[in-house]
């Protein structure tokens, strides 16, 4: 092995003739191994769980994986303290197909080694497209709608952008939704954002939640696209920014209940804040 002095975020390559020497223990690996399924999306029709990682490896073979962190986690015993290195790592092949896993142990290798099989394991399918309302070009270079994810305080919503925007996003949700083939998105992050673990799993669920809806859009129920923008340059901004705007919001508003008819225009650009709590106002309508 001359591979330990590799660094972060690059990318772990297995040796491939594993694959040819692969035995099959399950009943999926031995219909991927035969030919008899040929797509991953094949398995996902029927919601068996994949237990083997040979069984990505050979229907995604250009599946990268990227490791978002190295954490040391300590747990206190009768006499000292036990270290373990816990990795979280992504994989994904730029292409609709994103997974992400943990991989704890003594070592940092081991760790890493483990959650890129976690991840293999975790692959799911992100049915990208574009939802923007400035470019509707139908192509697959952002996603249908927008989406919202949630892990500890770390939230993310996910926004359709048009082309040639980039991934508008900090650098643990950029490199998930880069390898889940995401190629324009403004994201907007609230909570804990500097947290790498729990972030990185709010973007995969807010992907995973999309994967869901899909299945309810092949059924004819027609799915709320979002709706239009108001500021769309505007850029993703931690929550005590959002929060004292709307702080500062409240007594405006007030003030023109206080004198009604001075200036009747109601003000609903405050998409995605948490309602602020005001006397007497119209009851936002939220998205859903
Ligand atoms: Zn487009």
């Amino acid at each position: 092995m001359d591979n330990d002095r590799r660094g972060y975020g690059r990318r772990y390559e297995r040796d491939e003739s594993q694959l040819s020497t692969w035995d099959p223990k399950t009943k999926i690996g031995q219909q991927v191994r035969a030919g008899q399924i040929t797509s991953i999306e094949q398995i996902f029709s029927t919601g068996k769980p994949i237990k083997e990682v040979e069984v990505v490896e050979t229907l995604l073979p250009g599946i990268e994986d990227k490791v978002l962190e190295i954490a040391s986690v300590q747990r206190m015993t009768k006499n000292n303290r036990k270290q373990k290195f816990r990795a979280t790592v992504a994989v994904g092949d730029r292409n609709g197909h994103i997974g992400l896993g943990v991989g704890k142990d003594v070592e940092a290798r081991p760790a890493i080694e483990t959650g890129i099989r976690d991840a293999k394991k975790h692959v799911i399918s992100v049915n990208l497209g574009c939802g923007s309302q400035e470019c509707d070009c139908k192509a697959p270079h952002s996603l249908p709608l927008r989406l919202r994810g949630k892990c500890g305080s770390s939230e993310i919503i996910l926004k359709p952008a048009p082309r040639g925007v980039g991934i508008v996003a900090s650098e643990t949700v950029r490199v998930v939704l880069e390898l889940a083939g995401v190629k324009d998105v403004w994201t907007f992050s609230r909570g804990r954002t500097r947290d790498v673990y729990n972030m990185a799993l709010a973007t995969y669920t807010a992907l995973a939640g999309l994967y869901e809806l899909k299945n309810i859009e092949a059924m004819h129920i027609s799915v709320p696209l979002p709706p239009p923008a108001a500021a769309p340059h505007q850029p993703a901004r931690p929550a005590p920014e959002a929060s004292e705007a709307q702080q500062h919001q409240a007594p405006q508003r007030q003030a023109e209940a206080a004198q009604p008819g001075a200036t009747s225009a109601p003000k609903r650009e405050h998409e995605g804040g948490a309602p602020a709590p005001e006397a007497g106002a119209a009851p936002a309508n939220a998205p859903a």
